[in-house]
């Protein structure tokens, strides 16, 4: 059920490198500015799609983009390096100088190298402050209203819009597109910090292409010219690189890691699911220990603090975090804070009690163009954290959006048995074996096709003994 939802963020993966956009306020925006949007964007991106917390690798990857830094003139800020668990390989830079990389990423990896390729072509945005330069439209003032979205903010909007503008607007932060100048201008000036470090600059073309090449894989189809007209499509980028390579200043080679695929076995290498997880029509958190069920067919979606489903007539979208107020007290204030305009449509607000949890309900209506709406917003407490059950329909029944929130039940020690680890392994094999035969032997969590790309095994070659293999597997929690 949750098919077409993934696909919809996996279609932006074959354009991962790209990074964000952001709004301008043309020239007169100085650097603190960038600096205070990037505290603002940098903790939305974090609470949304949740941290990877991992010292050792995240001081790597930090050790890694001080190496780079040291080489620039003048690095415009201090960066800091986040490691974010989500399966899409990406690598993206918000202003102020956040940079982050996701545990999607580490299993496309083979070597330091490519690693500072892919971080200096992000620093190199940062610090030329592309986004900022690039005048696009906003979206600040929609991420920034996002928990506040009230009746009207929701039925304003189709009902596909309410439920998915806050993937969308993710979305725009880690995935749209710079010029192709910028992006240009990233690869070699990206690549010129990186050779001077004492990194080969080939290596983006490696990574580059990799990455490509699974956004091939995972979307079935070849890059398409006009699909995103903006990208410098990975061929043209390629063919630059080897334009340049021969011309840059190469420093001394002197890696951090004496053995790069070692670091990263046992990483994280995809959700985390310690911070949400769904199986079949089961959405899990085993990190706040709750559960919550879905109608069979719904789609769904979730993020690290929220988590959406619906069909084509009903549509729900579940927040939660840590809030002292009783759930009678959310709903006051809501109330208080709702726009005069949408009062009226409200139908009523009452008190419910959900096995031993308390909540409270508001209901409501709105005719918009002839269609009618039918909503709710429900809180319930389950021990210290406050849920917000915000519901729209264009069907009166709302049986099924009831059943959820009467789902919300604590998880279990056999629930918790459920649950995998997507997990890096990097395995020596005993004995000569076909990817067919390896990807069957260790449950792979990743496709024959896809072994292959990350382990660099051309179609009907076999792994030879003693050789390591990179490997994704789902582990026990
Ligand atoms: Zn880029």
């Amino acid at each position: 059920m949750k098919k077409t939802f993934e696909h919809l963020l996996q279609f932006i993966i074959a354009f991962a490198l790209v990074g964000l956009f952001f709004p301008s306020s043309g020239k007169s925006q100085n650097l603190q500015k960038d600096i205070k949007l990037g505290e603002q964007y940098s903790e939305y991106v974090e609470t949304t799609i949740g941290v990877y917390e991992n010292e050792e690798l995240t001081a790597y990857i930090k050790a890694v983009g001080d190496k780079l830094t040291e080489q620039m003139d003048k690095p415009l800020f201090q960066y800091k390096y986040t490691i974010l668990a989500t399966p899409e390989p990406n690598a993206f830079s918000i202003p102020g100088g956040h940079l982050y990389i996701t545990t999607g990423m580490f299993p496309f990896l083979e070597s330091e190298d490519e690693l500072a390729c892919i971080m200096a072509h992000e620093i190199i945005h940062a610090n030329n402050r592309h986004v900022i330069k690039s005048n696009r439209r906003g979206i600040i003032p929609g991420i920034l209203q996002i928990p506040g979205a009230v009746i009207g903010a929701v039925v304003d909007e189709t009902l596909g819009n309410a439920l998915r503008s806050p993937f969308q607007r993710l979305g725009m932060l880690t995935h749209a597109s710079y010029s192709r100048k910028q992006e240009t201008e990233a690869d070699i000036e990206g690549i010129e910090i990186a050779a001077k470090a004492g990194y080969e600059p080939k290596a983006l073309q490696s990574i580059l292409s990799r990455i490509g090449r699974y956004g091939e894989i995972i979307t079935g189809e070849e890059e398409q010219k006009d699909r995103f007209a903006t990208h410098p499509l990975t061929e043209d980028r390629l063919k630059k690189i080897n334009k340049i390579e021969p011309k840059l200043l190469k420093g001394e080679p002197n890696h951090l890691a004496d053995d790069f695929l070692v670091l990263f076995d046992g990483a994280l290498a995809g959700n985390d699911p310690l911070k949400g997880i769904i199986e079949d029509t089961i959405y899990y958190n085993p990190k706040e220990g709750f559960k919550l069920q879905f109608p069979d067919g719904w789609e769904s979606l979730f993020m690290a603090n929220m988590i959406a489903a619906g069909d084509t007539t009903q549509l729900v979208r579940i927040s939660f975090e840590e809030d002292e107020r009783d759930p009678t007290e959310a709903a006051e204030d809501f109330l208080e804070n709702l726009n005069p305009y949408f009062v009226a449509s409200v139908l009523g607000s009452e008190p419910i009690n959900i096995g031993e949890k308390r909540g409270h309900i508001i209901a409501f209506k709105q005719s918009i163009q002839g269609k009618t709406y039918y909503g709710s917003r429900t809180w319930v407490r389950q021990e210290n954290l406050l849920f917000n059950f915000l519901a729209i329909s264009n069907v009166e029944d709302q049986s099924q959006m009831e059943n959820i929130v009467y789902s919300l039940a604590e998880m279990t020690a056999e629930d918790e048995q459920r649950i995998k680890v997507p997990t890096l392994r990097i395995v020596e094999l005993e004995n000569q074996e076909t990817v067919t035969d390896l990807v069957q032997r260790t449950q792979s969590e990743l496709s024959e096709e896809v072994i292959r790309l990350i382990n660099e095994k051309p179609e009907g070659d076999s792994f030879d003994a003693g050789e390591r293999v990179k490997l994704v597997i789902g582990e026990n929690l």
